[in-house]
């Protein structure tokens, strides 16, 4: 999946959590958006990767894209880093929550695509595909493009909900 249809179908799904939760800040929307686009640090090329050149890349090399970025150790990891930052940094512990909450949904995302995501990896290696192999999109096609507009469509909603 692509970055802008990651961080669509994340805003167009947690909008309305976060307005039941709590504010609806242009931090916590930061965070939500930065964890949905995350874990494909570990893909050189994606958004998220060509900004963090050399990280990008040896995470890239040491784990291989949908590696252990893609897992819940690696939620674990980035949570401790997340928090470690936010602490020193006295941000909002909001920012954390929904940036977790964001890192988790493009794991959910990425497990409706044709080849799923290994969610207990190193442990089970096995890749999990939540469609039944039945329903799922590839990267850039057609039915992502769809996807991708549709959110779009819900985030709008979901902010013209807000502002109201
Ligand atoms: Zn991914």
């Amino acid at each position: 999946m692509l970055y802008k249809t990651h961080i669509a179908v994340t805003y167009a799904t947690a909008l309305p959590l976060m307005a039941m939760t709590g504010p609806v800040t242009v931090g916590n929307l930061f965070a939500l958006g930065l964890g949905s686009v995350m874990p494909d640090i570990d893909h050189p090329k994606s958004f998220i990767g060509n900004r963090t050149g050399g990280i990008s890349q040896g995470i890239g090399k040491v784990f291989g894209h949908r590696g252990l970025a893609h897992s819940l150790l690696g939620t674990g990891v980035f949570y401790l880093l997340a928090q470690a930052l936010i602490t020193s940094f006295n941000f909002p512990s909001s920012w954390l929550s929904w940036f977790i909450a964001g890192y988790l949904a493009h794991l959910v995302q990425d497990s409706f695509s044709r080849t799923g995501v290994a969610w207990l990896q190193p442990v089970i290696n096995k890749r999990i595909q939540f469609g039944f192999r039945i329903v799922y999109y590839r990267t850039g096609r057609t039915a992502e493009t769809i996807i991708f507009w549709l959110a779009c469509g819900g985030v709008l909603y979901q902010f013209s909900r807000l502002l109201k």
